[in-house]
């Protein structure tokens, strides 16, 4: 190993409403050496996530916030370059969370060796990591969907959303999706194979266009966004459908609480189950999971994207892309040259 620095965002401030730029520090420190029982991974891909802005702000929730002057966080795919642990060794591909940095040392808590036999190694941040198994969870175990239910999937070309709408379709559901660019659109309906999608920027009201491509109510709704979305779902549900509340993106960066909302009152008349759920929760599912995805992309039955920056440099702007719709699939960061 010849390279001594590693580099590594910060965080600077936290960001009050949309983060930007100045919000973050790249900051160059040495390659740390691991200590006996260690192992030292050389990153190879990052990934960025909705849920990292919540972790910004300094709050209670179901993980940790950032801190401040300290490197950011998150799922990684690296490469053990040097080993002091017998159960790793120099090669081994490792999925972990340490991201946001080029290097790092590990006691292995955390540390899980990949198979990259099995897919490319990113695939253990997207189709099948994280966003592969909240998709999987939240449609199947949330949504409950039956054969010939309408499923309606928002931010549906992103990384769990275009899973969410090919898993509905595997299931004989009917998958109607919104997403904010007309090659989202078209990438859903020639590549995802769904049996709808609209652009929801160019629509005058997002409740008379789902109504069109839901002429018989819509079963399950797969909520990403919020807002406006979650008004529209509501106005369409059928009686006793259900809502998986997976994320609300659209609401993230909002520096005050924003109403609710309006028709919620629906929810009753309907009996509507609205559940929220996190996927750390499901991790029991996991095994299940890898038998049905790994099966589903063997097959070619499932397809997936991914937007790759390049160079931990651009992680900030990477991250920020989730909140104008820069990624088609899952957003990457690759870093350092020679990765392929
Ligand atoms: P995506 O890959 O879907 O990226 C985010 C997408 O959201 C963007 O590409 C953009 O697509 C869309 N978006 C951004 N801002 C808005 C807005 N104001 N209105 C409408 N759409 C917007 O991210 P993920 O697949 O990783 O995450 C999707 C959702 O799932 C998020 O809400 C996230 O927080 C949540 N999540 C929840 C988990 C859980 O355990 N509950 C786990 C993982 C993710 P477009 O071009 O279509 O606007």
């Amino acid at each position: 190993m010849t390279a001594t620095v590693s580099r590594e965002i910060r965080l600077k401030h936290r960001p009050v409403g949309l983060p930007n730029a100045r919000d973050f520090e790249l900051v160059t420190v040495p390659i740390p050496t691991p200590g006996a029982g260690e192992v030292l991974v050389r990153n190879l891909y990052m990934s960025v996530d909705p849920y990292m802005r919540g972790r910004m702000i300094e709050q209670p929730s179901y993980v940790q916030p950032f801190q401040l002057g300290q490197p950011l966080e998150g799922g990684c795919v690296g490469q053990v370059v040097q080993s002091e642990k017998g159960t790793f060794q120099v090669g081994d591909y490792v999925l972990g969370r340490k991201g946001w940095r080029e290097y790092y040392t590990s006691h292995g808590a955390g540390l899980t060796k990949i198979d990259p036999t099995l897919a490319p190694v990113q695939a253990y941040l997207g189709i099948l990591g994280m966003p592969g198994l909240t998709a999987y969870v939240g449609l199947l175990d949330i949504g409950q969907p039956q054969a010939g239910n309408t499923v309606f999937v928002s931010a549906a070309a992103g990384a769990v959303g275009s899973v969410v709408c090919q898993i509905a379709k595997l299931k004989g559901c009917r998958v109607v999706g919104s997403a904010g660019s007309a090659a989202k659109v078209q990438w859903l309906q020639d590549v995802a194979g769904i049996d709808a999608a609209f652009n929801y920027k160019e629509v005058d009201s997002l409740i008379t266009e789902l109504g069109k491509h839901c002429p018989h109510g819509v079963d399950v709704y797969f909520e990403n966004v919020g807002g406006a979305h979650l008004e529209a779902a509501l106005e369409h549900m059928n009686i006793r459908g259900r809502i998986a509340l997976c994320g609300m993106i659209s609401q993230y960066n909002e520096s005050k609480p924003s109403s609710g909302p309006s028709n919620l009152r629906l929810a009753v008349r309907k009996r509507l189950t609205l559940s929220g759920f996190i996927v750390s929760d499901h991790v029991d599912r996991q095994p299940q999971f890898y038998a049905d995805m790994g099966a589903w992309i063997a097959d070619g039955r499932i397809r997936w994207e991914e937007t790759i920056v390049d160079d931990i440099e651009h992680a900030p702007q990477a991250f920020l892309g989730l909140f104008t719709g820069e990624n088609m699939g899952k957003m990457l960061v690759r870093l350092g040259p020679g990765v392929p």
